[in-house]
């Protein structure tokens, strides 16, 4: 049996990130950069205004004050997206707009609080205007550049595409991204318990919760979720619903249920007919009987059939893959320091039991979030966190200093 790392490390041994496909810029956001991106133009591409106002030469504006302006003609107006020919010379102004191009001639912005203009919406163009204040050349003026060089490399690949990179991607006009492909997951839920979440259960059964919750994982996470349904506990029925995934591209192929020493555990045998299974039990609470190998050379996840274990070990040991698959280097889910402000009991095997960690003052503190059955959900639904036990610990106090690990933060940043 391995420790939870040994089995991450075993299992992340053979998984490569997929090939990079080519997508529309929205599409790329959360997944990462396969390519270097190089500006098209220049940021800003023109030297602009960076204020509604007028464009002046600084020297004419010597010695302006509120008491003594100084009044000088407007020659020119300079909407945004329409640049001028017109070449300011010594003693002239001309209105522009935040973002307009600025004239020939002129080489800094005064602000239209600065002067006698004062209902600025709409307004018809003044002959003249008094300017109330001396300006610093280049003052209000964006210089073509000062962002971004022509021809520079602004990305890197290997880095995660947020809303930051969007906006510079959409800036040097890459509207179409290389990104690594998305892995495809094949989910299966196995059992004869089994019915789908919109059947009233019979006697003996209960609705399928695996294949919705890993579903929803996998799609967290960056994957494409294959909805397979439910195989019965027949070899055959299992054996099919694996053909289905390979036939539907599988890239990974998530199993629950039937992976124990039962009876009717079917599962590790269909996988073992076109593959292996490398990999059984971890040393983990939540989560012993995991099962890691491949079917015709995919991987393939045998997760226990325990809603919350399924949960908790397709976490460790699913989510990295699929990091991996998409192109990430980092797949440490971040974890902190917290005070338990309650005992926690543990067998002996590394536990994660589920949390609420709140901080309070400068620390964290966390509490049990309800019963620790690896059938309970509804102490997973008010978690926000997984506080660890280490591995031969039986019994934390009250006060104790533990890791947690935090359920809804991303993992680090990636390409920095
Ligand atoms: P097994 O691994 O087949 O022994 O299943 C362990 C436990 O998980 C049993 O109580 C099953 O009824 C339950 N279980 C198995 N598959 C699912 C599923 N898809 N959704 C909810 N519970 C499940
Ligand atoms: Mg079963």
């Amino acid at each position: 049996m391995l420790s939870v790392s040994e089995a991450q490390q075993a299992i992340l041994a053979g998984v490569k990130r997929l090939e990079p496909e080519t997508v529309p810029l929205l599409e790329a956001l959360g997944r990462v950069l396969a390519e270097e991106v190089t500006a098209d133009t220049a940021l800003p591409p023109f030297d602009n205004s960076a204020m509604d106002g007028y464009a002046v030469r600084a020297a004419d504006l010597i010695g302006a004050t509120p008491e003594r302006p100084v009044r000088l003609p407007v020659i020119a107006d300079i909407p945004a997206g329409h640049p001028t020919e017109v070449e300011l010379t010594a003693g002239t102004i001309a209105r522009i707009t935040t973002g307009a191009v600025l004239p020939r001639g002129a080489d800094a912005v005064v602000p239209v609080e600065e002067t006698d203009d004062g209902a600025r919406s709409a307004s018809a163009l003044l002959e003249s205007v008094a300017i109330y204040r001396a300006i610093p050349q280049g003052a209000h003026v964006r210089r073509t550049g000062e962002d971004v060089q022509r021809d520079e490399q602004v990305l890197n690949s290997g880095l995660l595409i947020r809303p930051a990179e969007i906006a510079l991607m959409s800036a040097v006009g890459h509207n179409q991204v290389r990104v690594y492909r998305r892995p495809r997951v094949a989910l299966l839920a196995t059992g004869d318990e089994l019915v789908t979440p919109d059947r009233v259960p019979g006697p003996g059964q209960i609705r399928n919760v695996n294949e919705y919750s890993t579903a929803a994982l996998v799609m967290r996470y960056g994957g494409v979720p294959l909805l397979l349904g439910i195989a019965r506990d027949r070899m055959e029925r299992v054996a099919a619903k694996l053909e289905e995934a390979v036939g539907q591209g599988a890239d990974v192929i998530v199993a629950s249920a039937g992976v124990s020493v039962g009876a009717y555990d079917v599962v590790k045998e269909a996988v073992q007919a076109h593959g292996s299974i490398d990999l059984w039990k971890v040393r983990m609470r939540p989560g012993k009987p995991l099962a890691f190998g491949f079917y015709r050379q995919r991987p393939f996840f045998g997760l226990p059939g325990n809603p919350v274990s399924a949960m908790m070990t397709f976490e460790q040991f699913v989510r990295p893959v699929l990091r991996i698959m998409c192109g990430f280097t980092h797949w440490k889910k971040p974890a902190i320091a917290v005070t338990l402000l309650e005992p926690i009991e543990s067998d002996g095997r590394e536990t994660y039991a589920r949390a609420w960690v709140e901080r309070s003052g400068d620390r964290w503190q966390a509490r049990l979030s309800g019963g620790q059955g690896s059938n309970m959900l509804s102490s997973l639904v008010r978690a926000n966190a997984l506080v660890i036990v280490p591995e031969g610990v039986h019994q934390l106090a009250a006060g104790a200093t533990v890791q947690a690990q935090m359920l809804d933060w991303p993992e680090d940043l990636d390409g920095w």
